[in-house]
């Protein structure tokens, strides 16, 4: 079958300022990318079909979504590493935000049927370390990626643990059309790290709060919508992109502005809450050393600023102004921990509607080409169809 293949030789910076714990070593993988692999470069390649093992079902492709760290993954740094800061193992074949059709059962499977539609979680946690015990599904410590350190969808089948599957057949009865099913299904991934951040993270907000978001790719997008059907009074949000900012205004966000071309982001928000300040920032951006210092100056006392976009710069916080203003700094990563349902059934319900984001559609043969739209960061979401 086809595939889309990222290559890099594996050379970590053991003299650099990045720590490399022993799985990373023995494993050939790291958390951070930049750090390890060499020369990334992308190929199609013909690779056999994958038989599901015990307790997974194979899966035939259809929907895609190219994510902004597909880009980075084959990007090259000026000292020629990869751009990816994040958990990776290569080679691999690149593809995480994604929905099928079940067309094969492993063994032991008994709570999936061969034609379901279905979504999955990236994240293929173990359920046996004890971060999986403690409920902390995302920081599993043997943790492997779909599209990241194994075998990912832009390909014609993929073989997943049944365990992280979940069913998208709602969507396609909401929508009554199971194309666009499976292209929503494939936008649940990004959905579900928006509502882990937000909601599970950060631990969300009370109806009636102001909300800041910082940077319109999927995820920030995601976001307004999910602040929206919380019931945020203003969602306010910062980009550079003006397309990107016209996408935001569509999915519902109440002001939106271009940090760029404001005299003062802080008296710009200030000024949109009437002086009453927000009570969320999501940092979707990755551009931290920028938007933290907005951060502190517009949130109100015991507010929250939850971290989703994936950056490796030193962030100076003022611990001072964090103390005074008792303010909260969540991490947030991945999307797992029952997360899947609860979206599949706000889409499901119409109570936020993310088909518009999908503005560019590729085939498998020209994914080379879908890559590249993402990389010009004009589009929502570009997706590659099956
Ligand atoms: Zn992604
Ligand atoms: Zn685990």
């Amino acid at each position: 079958m086809k595939a889309l293949l990222l290559d890099a030789e594996w050379k970590p910076k053991l003299d650099g300022g990045y720590r490399f714990n022993e799985h990373e070593l023995a494993t050939k993988s790291s958390y951070n990318g930049s750090e390890a692999f060499y020369n990334p470069q992308l190929k199609m390649v013909d690779i056999d079909v994958p038989k599901p093992g015990p307790g997974q079902v194979l899966v035939k492709v259809k929907a895609t979504g190219v994510c902004g760290s597909d880009v980075h993954m084959a990007q090259q740094l000026d000292d020629k590493y990869t751009a990816y800061p994040g958990h990776c193992k290569f080679p691999v074949i690149l593809g995480h935000e994604w929905s099928g059709e079940i067309v094969e059962l492993g063994s032991g499977v008994n709570s999936l049927e061969v034609g379901d539609m279905i979504a999955t979680e990236e994240m293929q946690w173990c359920g046996r370390c004890t971060a999986c015990r403690s409920g902390l599904f995302d920081q599993c410590t043997d943790l492997e990626e779909i599209g990241f350190t194994i075998q990912g969808t832009f390909a014609e089948y993929v073989a997943v643990d049944a365990k992280t599957c979940w069913k998208i057949d709602a969507i396609a009865e909401a929508y009554g059309d199971k194309e666009k099913a499976y292209e929503i299904g494939a936008m649940v991934e990004p959905c579900c790290v928006a509502y882990n951040g937000l909601f599970i993270s950060a631990g969300g907000f009370l109806p009636g709060s102001h909300v800041v978001i910082a940077g319109c790719g999927p995820v920030g997008l995601m976001g307004i919508n999910l602040c929206r059907a919380a019931g945020a009074a203003k969602v306010i949000v910062m980009e550079p992109s003006e397309s990107r900012r016209k996408m935001a205004k569509a999915m519902g966000a109440d002001e939106v502005f271009d940090p760029n071309s404001v005299d003062d982001p802080i008296d710009t928000i200030k000024e949109l809450t009437g002086g009453e300040g927000v009570k969320l920032c999501m940092e979707a951006a990755a551009a931290g050393t920028k938007t933290y210092p907005i951060f502190e100056q517009v949130l109100d006392p015991s507010g929250k600023i939850v971290q989703c976009g994936m950056g490796s710069d030193r962030v100076p916080v003022s611990v001072l102004k964090m103390q005074w203003q008792r303010l909260h700094i969540h991490g947030s990563v991945g999307h797992s921990g029952a997360i899947f349902p609860q979206v599949i059934r706000l889409l499901a319900a119409k109570k936020m509607d993310i088909s518009p984001m999908v503005t560019s559609r590729f085939s498998l043969d020209e994914v080379m080409q879908a890559i590249k739209t993402a990389e010009a960061l004009q589009d929502a979401k570009v997706m590659v169809i099956q």
